[in-house]
């Protein structure tokens, strides 16, 4: 282990995790594939390995770097990041309940309406950014305040720190989803919360080539012991091939990271001051709603941004349609540009405006994507 706990992020996002292979002196690690592994005489695994839906070393490895990269005392791998959310509610009571955010991924909110709600847990969306709206729901049963921002598609951004004192003073955990973010952008756990976690499909895995999640825990307790029974119990593992692909990507984050952002912040300021785009929503504008309370909690403020047409729904289809640069999927983080008619995908329940576009900023010149989008907008009606 050639890092400790401080080391910069760069330096952990390189080696925390990695080491160099003792029997071969491999710099980079090979990817163990086997599923089962040789018992010593006494019957023992004095190797720490048994079978690979518990134990895998690309799994441990990535979980050691991913625990490090948000200063967490542990970590659990998944198989996708709506894996890693079921893990954490697995851990919940019948009875118990969860406030969770009212423009919650979409994802999120249908395990809790249509897995958890089966087994009585009870949750309850509500506007974040209102504090004396969160503290109207808290009940004696509420156990996790659930946080995700920014939020998505509006970056709309939360009080971090005034949700974890409210959790806490009611007894409940602070866990936040800060996919959106990435831990270079911001660090919930040295905010107060107890457990952050990922869809490492997207700024993480950088690539779109790899889904996964991550639950990352303060403390090795018991909360986290019942994410690591979902993990082994529940097998939703991520593959041996998965953990390596991630490792591979880690590296890059910080420097990705800085590159999305930039290139996110100038196609916001681009973009509002165009005459036929009515709204933008990215916290890096200094007009934004979200703007005060970004800058106080995160570093940088993203490589996510969204917003809407004069022109209504058929504008923002037209606009879609016509850029070249941009690729129309859903899904971020990655380092080609995409974009997304949000209100489309976002499921019968959605509130997204129908004029919206939601942008993940690539890694491609400035210029090109702002001369893109563009000309998209000048042939949009
Ligand atoms: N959390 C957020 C904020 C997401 O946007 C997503 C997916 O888009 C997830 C969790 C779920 O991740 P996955 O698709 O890896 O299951």
């Amino acid at each position: 282990m050639k890092t400790d706990k401080n080391c910069r992020i760069q330096t952990l996002a390189v080696h925390a995790g990695h080491d160099v292979d003792a029997a071969t002196g491999a710099v980079t690690e090979g990817i163990h594939l086997s599923t089962t592994y040789e018992r010593d005489p006494d019957g023992g695994y004095e190797r720490g390995y048994m079978y690979g839906r518990n134990s895998n070393p690309n799994r441990f490895g990535l979980e050691t770097a991913l625990s490090a990269l948000d200063g967490g005392a542990v970590a659990a791998a998944f198989s996708s990041g709506v894996a890693a959310a079921a893990a954490i509610f697995q851990g919940l009571m019948p009875g118990d309940h969860v406030i969770a955010p009212i423009d919650c991924y979409y994802g999120t909110a249908r395990l809790l309406k249509q897995l958890f709600a089966k087994w009585n847990v009870s949750a309850s969306f509500v506007d974040m950014t209102r504090l004396d709206t969160v503290r109207s729901n808290l009940t004696p049963d509420t156990k996790i305040i659930w946080i995700e921002t920014p939020s998505n598609p509006l970056l709309r951004c939360v009080d971090i720190v005034a949700l974890v004192e409210l959790a806490h003073s009611h007894g409940a955990r602070a866990v936040a989803d800060n996919t959106f973010a990435s831990p270079i952008v911001q660090r919930p756990l040295e905010l107060g919360c107890d457990v952050v976690t990922y869809s490492t499909t997207k700024f993480l895995g950088g690539r779109g080539d790899v889904l996964g999640g991550v639950v990352v825990s303060k403390d090795d307790d018991e909360h986290f012991a019942q994410v690591r029974a979902a993990q082994a119990f529940g097998g939703a593992v991520p593959s041996p091939f998965d953990c390596w692909l991630l490792m591979r990507s880690l590296p890059t984050l910080p420097y990705r990271m800085q590159a999305h952002c930039d290139n996110a912040q100038r196609l916001a300021e681009f973009l509002h001051s165009h005459p036929k785009v009515s709204a933008v929503h990215y916290p890096g504008l200094e007009g934004d709603s979200s703007h005060a309370i970004a800058k106080q909690q995160m570093s940088h403020f993203g490589g996510m941004l969204s917003f809407e047409m004069e022109g209504g729904k058929p504008a923002a289809m037209a606009v879609a349609a016509k850029v070249q640069l941009f690729t129309r999927a859903t899904s971020f983080g990655g380092v080609e540009s995409l974009i997304e008619h949000h209100a489309s995908m976002s499921g019968p329940d959605s509130t997204v405006p129908e004029a919206l576009l939601r942008i993940s900023a690539g890694l491609e010149h400035i210029d090109d994507l702002i001369d893109d989008i563009s000309n998209a907008l000048a042939d949009s009606v």
